[in-house]
């Protein structure tokens, strides 16, 4: 009885075979994509040990990846994880803290993601020392697309891209994001793995803006590259040979030189208010999402929905234009077309359908740009097409032939860039013509129609596209009707495709000279 007892209290064979770190990982993507002899592997275990021994609430931790090697890392830890746009982490891990100010917030990416395209938003991170933890591993070169010149690639070392060797200076991680004020700095060497663990926990529980370095080789590229000048390219060996810790080196006393000496430590550790706690003393107790207007999330709703307070005018009726035919447009089938209207309205969606309609169904050439202002919803924003039968140099609208404005500021702002003779469609009820302009503006009713018709104000775009499809020759229909489909979300394409004929058949009566 006993013994059964005692073998009670045995673990069970697959808790034997388990691997302690093995509740933090998404065993399920192992194995991971990284090369033998990477660093990737122990900076990564580093990372779980310390999280494992920090005591912070697992539900609460979220890890944030960037582009590249190191990016891979979010995928492969079971916590909440972003693997984002790249050198985008910090972005994204900023709007994780303001929005949930009880998460802790890591950033866990490489050197090219984080101090090249990121490098930007990693400073200004630091400078606001917006609390979060920033794992950068730097293994000099980006490794995932080949091994090219980077940031931190040091002078004269070899990359696909420096042959003959790099000729820039590298950017020093600890003197950039200390000097930007950040309040715990580290750099160690995978080798350094207890000292590296111990770093990672005191940066993953100091408030603030704390940076760990960690120097990592990749055999594959950049320690093969390199391998002379790395004596034979046995990295660890030449981490081990090179490397010395010095914690009361100063952060511009770190400069990493091809063949030099690796100064590690801890270098900053000092206090500082954070970016929370100055929005806490601006705003008392505020929960950033719910209370700071600017912070807002929007609804579902809101989102994909144009409710913007706007008031209709008294319905009108609408005369007949006498100067309103098909336009032949543009030398050489070339035309300039701007649409424009305020935040919500779908300009930037209209955009991208008559860009598509003539590029991909009628087989033109096509530049598209985009302009709008800060705000999400109102203001003023515009989308410019040239669509041409042959190659467009610049994009840059400057004369457009045709011209659909839905709101008033759109119109003041854009109108007199109308060519001589060109095609002004205006929104009937949101834009008053100025009647000293010597144009050609034809009013179309088309939030009206959208709204009391078609019982959705949000396709009001889509009836002006009819009406432009219907009084130029700027796309075909067949290819509009195809674009719309593509383009709208899925279950809209009915309501869609009714906005785009109603659009269409006003048009045609006017032209006929019909009553619309
Ligand atoms: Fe590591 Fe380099 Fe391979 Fe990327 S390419 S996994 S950094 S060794």
């Amino acid at each position: 009885m006993e013994v059964v007892d005692e073998l009670a209290d045995m673990p069970t064979l697959e808790e034997i075979e388990r691997h302690p770190m093995d509740e933090l990982l998404r065993t399920e993507r192992l194995p991971h994509i990284w090369c033998p002899g990477c660093g990737l592997g122990t900076a990564l275990s580093c990372f779980v040990s310390a999280l494992m021994r920090s005591g912070l609430d697992l539900n609460k931790v979220a890890i944030v990846s960037g582009i590249g090697c190191t990016g891979r890392v979010a995928g492969y830890l079971r916590l909440d994880g972003f693997h984002t746009t790249h050198g985008r982490a910090i972005p994204f891990a900023t709007g994780l803290k303001l929005a949930n100010p009880d998460l802790k917030v890591v950033v866990f990416s490489g050197d090219g993601d984080l101090v090249a395209i990121g490098g930007n938003h990693l400073i200004h991170a630091a400078r606001r020392n917006m609390d979060m933890t920033v794992i950068c591993v730097n293994n000099f070169n980006y490794g995932m697309t080949g091994g090219q010149v980077g940031p931190t690639t040091p002078t004269e070392a070899r990359t696909s891209t420096s042959p003959r060797g790099n000729l820039e200076h590298p950017f020093n991680i600890p003197n950039l994001v200390s000097a930007a004020g950040a309040t715990y700095v580290a750099r160690w060497t995978v080798l350094h793995a207890r000292r590296l663990e111990r770093s990672i926990y005191k940066a993953l529980l100091k408030p603030g803006f704390s940076v760990v370095e960690i120097i990592s080789p990749c055999p594959t590229l950049y320690v093969r590259f390199n391998r002379k000048r790395l004596e034979g390219g046995d990295a660890l060996k030449y981490y081990q040979e090179h490397s010395v810790i010095r914690h009361d080196a100063k952060p511009w006393e770190v400069d990493i030189e091809l063949g030099g000496e690796i100064i590690c430590g801890e270098f900053v550790d000092i206090e500082r208010p954070t970016f929370q706690n100055r929005l806490q003393e601006m705003y008392g107790e505020l929960r950033p999402c719910e209370d700071l207007g600017l912070l807002h999330r929007p609804s579902a709703e809101v989102a994909t929905s144009f409710e913007v307070e706007i008031e209709l005018r008294e319905e009108k009726p609408v005369a007949a234009p006498t100067r309103v035919k098909p336009l032949a447009v543009g030398g050489a089938g070339r035309v300039e077309v701007r649409l424009g209207g305020f935040g919500g309205q779908g300009i930037i969606l209209s955009g991208k359908i008559v860009g598509k309609a003539a590029a991909l169904y009628d087989g033109r050439e096509v530049t598209l740009t985009q302009s709008y202002g800060p705000e999400s919803r109102g203001g003023a924003c515009s989308t410019a097409l040239i669509i041409s039968d042959e190659a467009i140099p610049y994009p840059h609208v400057t004369r457009p032939a045709v011209m659909a404005l839905m709101s008033q500021e759109a119109y003041t702002t854009y109108h007199s860039q109308l060519t001589e003779g060109g095609l002004l469609l205006i929104d009937a009820d949101l834009v008053e013509p100025d009647p000293s302009a010597d144009q050609h503006v034809v009013p179309i009713p088309a939030t009206r129609i959208a709204e009391q018709e078609l019982g959705r104000r949000i396709v009001a775009n889509i009836v002006m596209l009819g009406a432009l499809t219907a009084l130029s020759d700027v796309v075909s229909e067949e290819a509009m009707r195809k674009s719309i489909l593509e383009s709208v979300p899925k279950g809209t394409e009915e309501l869609n495709m009714k906005a785009f004929q109603r659009g269409y058949e006003y048009a045609k009566r006017m032209l006929a000279g019909e009553s619309a």
